[in-house]
């Protein structure tokens, strides 16, 4: 077990295992750490780390600085970019922008309307050396076993055959692991289909300063879409969503796993180039599922980040979410560490706030962008729209009261089923629209040529 100076630290029972040190991991690590309690951190890969989660919605810049580090010093640094709106460009038609309203930074709101793209390799490490410099230890293993005693987690087995014990648990372990959802069969709500991200990065200069999102989305009865995100002023992360039937059909068309993604670029003029300039660069692949746990927490663990939640990418939301559940749940862990369990109300809170949140982003998305009815019935603009006024008002409004009063939550559970009809009912709109003029549907399946 070694910090990362190399030094071993003494043995000792910890008072906190975090399990992972992706964003959630490290934001839990240095909220627990600077609340005076000893941390180890477990994660197989040692840093740098190469992730995917390059565009943060605009809660980011104050989430980062609860962390201690400034959008400033990112972008100065050359680890992030300014993110000042998003485009939207279709095949043969003009793309246009959008950007939260001017009376949204204006008094007496005040809400943040600036923020990030980030190299994720440059942030993460910068997150792992906060958090060093914190004192957080890290041991280089991976977490195969969760011993328990009823509901409570005891201690934690690494592949190394280490026993390691602790008063509180942080599953952080993602996507992939769901170490803690696993280990107490917590069941999980899926949204939408089953989806394959393809993505590579090109070396070329920023664009423009806001994320681009490029899509046929017209003839898609269930979207496929490209990213394009300026990373760093010299290289630009390019990736493409789509459903998981969609890569098979290719991969059974006999196309590899570049030419897949070469093939969904190509309509579109802002790629030809890149493409013949850098027709190595190294593609990436993903596949997901978007889900929400129906429980969070246990007397003394947490699960923060993708092994709560799954977010969808398109909701740009999977980071912050990270920081968001890492900053509450430590919270609760700080303000029950002499009793060494979390009261039933905390416990209430985390799970409802956790569930709510990423509820209402993957319900919202697949139902107004994802799915046809909106874009087809209303049109794509309209469908755009739908989307941010939620997905802006209802992040700002939590960034900036964080519910946890009765009140909060309830008002927060009246605006989430608020927002739920709202989706709804302009899905219906939209689907009726569809069948009082039925050459809607024919005529977005003729308007622009498919990949
Ligand atoms: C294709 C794609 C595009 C995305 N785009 C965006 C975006 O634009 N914006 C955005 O905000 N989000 C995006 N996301 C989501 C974002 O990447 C994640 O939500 C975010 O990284 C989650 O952080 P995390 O800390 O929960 O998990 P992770 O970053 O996955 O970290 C988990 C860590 O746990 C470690 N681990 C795994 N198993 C074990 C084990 N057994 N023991 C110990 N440690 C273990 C892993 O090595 C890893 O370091 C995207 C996701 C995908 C798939």
């Amino acid at each position: 077990m070694t910090n990362p100076a190399g030094q071993t630290p003494l043995a000792q029972n910890w008072d906190a295992v975090v399990m992972g040190a992706g964003p959630g991991g490290l934001a839990a690590a240095i909220h627990l750490r600077r609340g005076g309690l000893s941390v180890l951190c477990i994660e197989p890969d040692k840093f740098p780390h190469d992730r995917v989660g390059e565009s943060l919605d605009w809660s980011g810049p104050g989430l980062l600085a609860q962390l201690g580090i400034s959008r400033d010093s990112l972008i100065a640094d050359k680890v992030a970019t300014y993110k000042r709106h998003i485009e939207i460009v279709q095949p043969d038609r003009p793309a246009y922008q959008a950007q939260p309203e001017a009376w949204f930074q204006n008094p007496p709101l005040k809400f943040e309307t600036v923020t990030l793209h980030a190299d994720r390799k440059a942030l993460d490490q910068r997150i792992f050396e906060t958090a060093c410099q914190a004192g957080v230890e890290f041991l280089w293993d991976r977490v195969t076993e969760i011993e328990s005693d009823g509901e409570r987690v005891t201690a934690v087995r690494t592949a190394d055959g280490q026993c390691i014990e602790a008063r509180w648990f942080i599953d952080a372990s993602g996507l992939g692991a769901r170490l803690l959802a696993r280990k107490f069969e917590v069941p999980k709500i899926e949204y939408g289909k089953k989806k394959v991200c393809l993505w590579c990065h090109f070396e070329t200069p920023i664009r423009t300063e806001g994320t681009t999102f490029y899509g046929n989305v017209f003839s898609d009865e269930y979207l496929s879409w490209i990213w394009e995100i300026p990373i760093s002023p010299t290289v630009t992360s390019v990736g493409c969503v789509m459903s998981a039937d969609f890569a098979k059909q290719q991969r059974h068309l006999g196309k590899e796993t570049p030419q897949i993604l070469w093939d969904a670029l190509a309509p579109y003029a802002r790629f030809n180039g890149l493409l013949k300039e850098q027709p190595d660069a190294a593609v990436h692949s993903a596949a997901y599922r978007s889900y929400v746990h129906t429980n969070a927490c246990g007397p003394n663990w947490l699960m923060v980040g993708e092994a709560a939640s799954l977010p969808d990418p398109l909701t740009a939301n999977g980071v912050t979410a990270a920081f968001r559940h890492a900053a509450e749940g430590v919270k609760f862990i700080l303000q029950s560490n002499e009793r060494g369990e979390l009261t039933a109300r905390q416990r209430r809170i985390y799970n409802t706030n956790v569930q709510r949140m990423g509820h209402v982003f993957n319900h919202s998305i697949e139902t107004s962008i994802y799915d046809n009815s909106i874009r087809w019935g209303l049109g794509v603009m309209p469908a755009q729209k739908i989307y941010t006024a939620f997905s802006y008002t209802v992040n700002a409004l939590y960034t900036r009261f964080r519910p946890q009063g009765w009140l909060s939550m309830l008002c927060f559970g009246c605006m989430m089923k608020g927002v739920w009809a709202w989706m709804e009912a302009w899905a219906l709109l939209g689907r009726v629209n569809c069948f009082l003029r039925p050459g809607l549907k024919t005529r977005h399946l003729q308007v622009a040529p498919t990949r």
